[in-house]
């Protein structure tokens, strides 16, 4: 998919104001400092897009993008636990979960982790979660110029491992570079093969 046009639409953490309209969406979310907006960048090949909104606490907003006239690109706020009570008891943000749970237009969400690290206790939690949505979803490993490739090897093979403890199948994942330009032609591809066909 080549991307001719990228623009920010609207920031905003209430999904009943997210925009109304019934063009497609994909959503983008991990840890922050992933390498989220870089990729976003990568991806659009506009270099700052991810930060146009511009505005103080942006990351903690729902971003959307109008990609190519037709599908929107949602960059998410990194995520990490809410306290609810004194037992420590952990959740996501609940607009974050409010999002997944009502946006009728989302059709899959890309989990990014950072490929250096071992699995992480809370993105392991956050797949599951969408699992037990049904909500779709996608692995991207990001960061990957910063490994040797047998180091790289080794740690996607980890990886796998975890998730096959939890999952019986895996989910589709891609491996990027934002600095290098790598990965972002396939997800791009495996976006416009999902949108040829809704
Ligand atoms: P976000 O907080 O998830 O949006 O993360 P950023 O996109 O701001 O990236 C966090 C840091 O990682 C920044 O210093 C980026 O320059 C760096 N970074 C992001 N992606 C890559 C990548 O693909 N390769 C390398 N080497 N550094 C990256």
């Amino acid at each position: 998919m080549d991307i001719h046009s990228a623009s920010f639409v609207i920031s905003n953490s209430d999904v009943e104001k997210c925009p109304n309209s019934k063009i497609p969406e994909y959503a983008f979310i991990g840890r922050s400092n992933v390498g989220k907006s870089s990729l976003i960048n990568a991806l659009t090949g506009r270099k700052k897009l991810a930060k146009t909104s511009g505005r103080p606490g942006k990351t903690q907003l729902i971003n959307h993008f109008l990609i190519n006239d037709n599908w929107h690109l949602v960059d998410l706020p990194g995520y990490g636990y809410a306290r609810v009570s004194k037992k420590e008891k952990k959740t996501f943000q609940k607009f974050i979960t409010d999002y997944f749970l009502n946006r009728k237009q989302l059709i899959s969400a890309f989990v990014l982790v950072d490929s250096r690290h071992k699995p992480q206790e809370i993105d392991m939690e956050f797949m599951q979660w969408l699992g037990l949505q049904q909500i779709p979803f996608s692995i991207v490993f990001t960061k990957i110029d910063k490994l040797k490739p047998a180091v790289l090897d080794k740690n996607i093979e980890n990886y796998v491992t975890e998730l096959l403890k939890y999952w019986e199948e895996l989910p589709p994942y891609f491996m990027t570079s934002s600095t290098q330009h790598l990965g972002t032609d396939k997800i791009l591809e495996y976006i416009e093969q999902i949108n040829q066909n809704l």
